[in-house]
């Protein structure tokens, strides 16, 4: 059995567009401005791609999906991500966990921690934990002018 363990942070602006949602975790957060992107801007998909991306050595999403490709405009990151564990699973890799931590000083994340949980965990196939942080104030997290997710992710496979 061979395991590998990766890392992904991801960081996104908020947009002054009042229409654009805010999407977490692939969750539609209310009353909240979105967050400016290419794709739907979801920063914790992006973070979770990056980290199962990183841990078996296939590169990064801004290589896997450029933001220069007009394929991706407003691509539902949840998407993206499925197409990260395929790419995972044909070369023999298993998801054995994920855990995220979400850098925001508004909108509270808790309320919507367990629905984040659950819809990553349904598209890696493998527990996901999400937790939320304020940034106490400090620099543009603090100031509110954007929201972050920080991943780790752990994979496993047979040989
Ligand atoms: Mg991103």
């Amino acid at each position: 059995m061979t395991m590998r363990v990766g890392n992904g942070f991801d960081i996104h602006r908020f947009s002054s567009d009042p229409d654009r949602p805010l999407v977490l975790g692939g969750i539609v957060v209310t009353g909240s401005p979105g967050l400016m992107g290419h794709s739907d801007a979801d920063v914790v998909a992006h973070a979770v791609a990056d980290a199962l991306l990183g841990a078996v050595g296939l590169g990064d999403i801004g290589m896997l999906f450029p933001d220069t490709d007009e394929r991706w405009r407003g691509a539902d990151s949840i998407g993206l991500l499925e197409e990260v564990v395929r790419r995972l699973r044909v070369d023999g890799w298993r998801v054995v966990n994920v855990d995220c931590s979400v850098v925001a000083e508004r909108p509270a994340i808790a309320p919507y921690r367990d629905q984040m949980r659950e819809r990553l965990s349904a598209v890696v196939e493998a527990p996901v934990s999400v937790k939320g942080r304020r940034a106490e104030g400090i620099g543009g997290l603090g100031r509110a002018e954007g929201i972050a997710c920080m991943a780790s992710a752990l994979v496993e496979r047979d040989q």
